[in-house]
């Protein structure tokens, strides 16, 4: 489906549709070297981390707040540009986040890989410096950089699954007392990013950083930079034309800078 004429937001069901084969193949592919990859860098730091147990422990918990720092900065990127339609991008990676915002219980429906294999793709790149990193036999390379690389994919692969959480209709057990603690994304906190205007709250790893970058207002900044470049509007697939202008009006930073609506461009 074309977004050229459309001024609401996309189908569910063509969204929905949108996840073919092609796409599902691609994660599998992602899913295998993504797991080949974790279980060799792990087999290959773990003498180091016995060693080290203070290094390999602050490298875990700084890439759980590098996870939540990620997943804000490529959720915003995805929401707010881009479009489905765009080749290989649009489908594997832009799609499910429209579906998401027009549906957003189809993730508690999707299996294993629809749910983590774009993310195991994705962290494939990351997953290679890891690796190219890591300590050697002759003493070079780094064990804490390797080590937060390698705890930051594992993280960013459970933030789908923290998210695929928080839109549970009744949390359960251990995880009902995680999100209870905030110590996982909370159905609560995460619900923000649900409401309009739909431009913040994008972190959905734990969602602690969505406080300093709301408030030194990181992302609203970053979008008025680029669309003082570049004339796009953001959140112009996501909402459509005219709820993307009333959005970027109210919030982007400062006001007085887009005193008249961007108009909306047809291609
Ligand atoms: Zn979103
Ligand atoms: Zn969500």
């Amino acid at each position: 489906m074309s977004g050229a004429r459309r001024d609401g937001p996309r189908d569910a069901e063509a969204l929905a549709r949108g996840y073919t084969p092609a796409v599902r193949r691609m994660e599998l592919a992602g899913i295998a070297g993504y797991s080949a990859l974790v279980i060799w860098l792990s087999v290959k730091l773990w003498p180091h981390a016995w060693a080290s147990p203070w290094w390999a422990l602050t490298a875990v918990l700084l890439a759980y707040l590098g996870a939540d720092f990620a997943s804000g900065l490529v959720h915003w990127a995805a929401d707010t540009w881009g479009s489905p339609d765009l080749p290989i991008i649009g489908p594997a990676l832009l799609r499910p986040f429209r579906e998401h915002h027009v549906d957003q219980l189809a993730i508690t429906r999707h299996d294993f890989v629809e749910t983590n294999g774009n993310n195991c793709l994705g962290s494939i790149p990351t997953l290679a410096i890891a690796v190219w990193v890591a300590p050697d036999a002759e003493g070079g390379g780094s064990f804490f950089l390797s080590a937060f690389l390698l705890a930051l994919v594992i993280w960013v692969l459970l933030t789908n699954q923290f998210h695929k959480w928080a839109h549970l209709p009744e949390p359960k057990g251990a995880v009902a007392l995680l999100q209870k603690l905030h110590l996982i994304l909370p159905p609560g906190h995460h619900a923000l990013h649900h409401t309009r205007p739909y431009n913040n709250h994008y972190c959905i790893t734990v969602g602690w950083l969505n406080w300093p970058l709301g408030w030194t207002r990181f992302f609203p900044v970053l979008e008025w930079c680029i669309t003082a470049t570049t004339r796009a509007l953001p959140r112009r697939d996501d909402l459509g034309a005219s709820a993307a202008v009333e959005v970027m009006n109210t919030t982007q930073p400062p006001p007085a800078s887009h005193p008249t609506p961007l108009p909306a461009r047809r291609p």
